[in-house]
């Protein structure tokens, strides 16, 4: 099955909306299987939208669209695939019904672009939607499939995990098993260097690097009569992924950093404490967003002047002259203060240039160095990076965590 994803809306295309319906639909295509070729966007106009249509179903089979059930005039999904289908329009009591009695509830009166929503393209199977007024339907004719969902994400949503899913299942010949490897500290060209091989000789299962904000993705899918089978076809793709990567893949489907840090800490047994400078305690913000973290991370010290950072971390006034705030020699005399000011088992520190002024040629602009003192002994990790002030803050905040998984491996 070929399925296509068409936005109805013109709030879409003037970008006041965002499109997160066919991000939302795309991935569960995804996950169940169903390969999706195109998605497009169209605005509120009858033609242009029947064109949509007939350019969807000339490469798709099921063409599923979002938006255009309301109630009011420019809401002309449904009619314009009455159209585009050569179908009456007809009532369904059954939703009337509930219209008439979710208006009467608010003590409103039902008009004729409310009665609307109650008419379906005749033969269309009606799915009643919960949170709002628009029913979304599904319309089967000859050997194409056509799904017609609101516009509002929370109707959206539950309409397509309550009857789309199953429907969708139904159809399908296997089952599609999926499994997602997160990397870090690596590239995205140098991971897939590494890999390369790997994703162009299979094909079941297919092995797709993803870039996220955060971190890089690789994904494993298998199709297979079962799911045991599609994991069996899984199992032995991973292990040499996971044997080529080695230490950059650092954990599984939704896991954060943050949290595989905080689990390690825990299960070790080891505290810390942080010392930032120019993150300004982001990454204390990404370590305490795992619930649990009380165990073991005892305080974050955001130490932004050189005065600070002598006062509260010790940091000596000659280093800070000789070599700056921003040098490997400061970012150790931060970690090591800090791990001795809290008592910790480890401490870090974060110290950077992050822009977009204040570089200069020895301290330019995404020049930093994050320190971690573990039991006495500092390590110092130089860092180059670039963009704007807030990906270097990020990117560091994120290195630094993965600095301190490595340590602790
Ligand atoms: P309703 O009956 O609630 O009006 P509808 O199907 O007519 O439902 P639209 O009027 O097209 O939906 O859109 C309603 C709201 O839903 C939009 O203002 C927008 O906030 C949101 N929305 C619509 N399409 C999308 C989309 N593709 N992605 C995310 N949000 C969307």
């Amino acid at each position: 099955m070929k399925a296509e994803i068409i936005a109805v809306g013109t709030e879409l295309l003037l970008g006041e909306t965002v499109n997160t319906n066919a991000q939302y639909i795309a991935r569960e295509l995804a996950n169940l299987g169903i390969d999706t070729y195109y998605q497009s966007v169209v605005g509120d106009n009858a033609e242009r939208l029947h064109e949509a249509y007939k350019i969807a179903f000339g490469r798709a089979d099921l063409v599923i669209t979002t938006g255009g059930l309301g109630p009011t005039k420019d809401d002309m999904t449904k009619e314009v695939a009455a159209q585009f289908l050569n179908k009456k329009m007809v009532p369904h009591e059954e939703s009337l019904k509930s219209i008439k009695e979710f208006f009467a509830k608010r003590g409103l009166p039902v008009n004729d672009g409310n009665r609307k929503q109650g008419y379906f393209p005749e033969g269309a199977i009606v799915l009643p939607n919960s949170v709002g007024t628009a029913p979304a339907c599904i319309i089967e004719d000859k050997n194409i499939k056509l799904i017609l969902l609101p516009g509002p994400p929370r109707e959206n949503k539950p309409l397509f995990k309550t009857y789309i899913i199953p429907y969708l299942q139904k159809y399908r010949d296997k089952v599609f098993v999926s499994k997602t490897l997160n990397v870090t500290g690596i590239g995205e060209g140098q991971m897939e260097e590494m890999i390369m091989d790997i994703i162009e000789n299979q094909t079941n299962p297919t092995v797709a690097p993803y870039s996220r904000a955060r971190a890089i993705t690789i994904r494993i899918a298998a199709g297979a009569s079962t799911r045991e089978e599609a994991e069996r076809l899984i199992a032995p793709v991973e292990s040499q992924i996971r044997d080529r990567l080695g230490i950059y893949v650092y954990g599984e489907g939704d896991i954060s950093l943050e949290a595989v840090v905080a689990e390690l800490l825990i299960e070790k047994g080891l505290t810390i404490a942080t010392a930032e400078s120019c993150t300004g305690g982001l990454l204390s913000a990404r370590l305490i967003n795992y619930p649990g973290i009380s165990s073991v991370f005892m305080e974050g010290v955001i130490s932004y002047s050189n005065q600070s950072k002598t006062r509260l971390l010790g940091v000596k006034p000659e280093t800070l002259e000789k070599h700056g705030a921003v040098s490997e020699e400061t970012a150790k005399e931060m970690a090591e203060g800090i791990r001795k000011v809290a008592g910790t088992d480890i401490g870090v520190s974060i110290t950077g240039v992050a822009g977009p002024d204040g570089g200069t040629e020895r301290h330019p602009v995404g020049l930093a160095y994050i320190g971690i003192c573990i039991n006495g002994v500092t390590k110092i990790k130089k860092i180059n990076s670039s963009g704007s002030r807030n990906r270097i803050r990020n990117r560091l905040a994120n290195t630094a965590l993965d600095f301190i998984r490595r340590e602790i491996l």
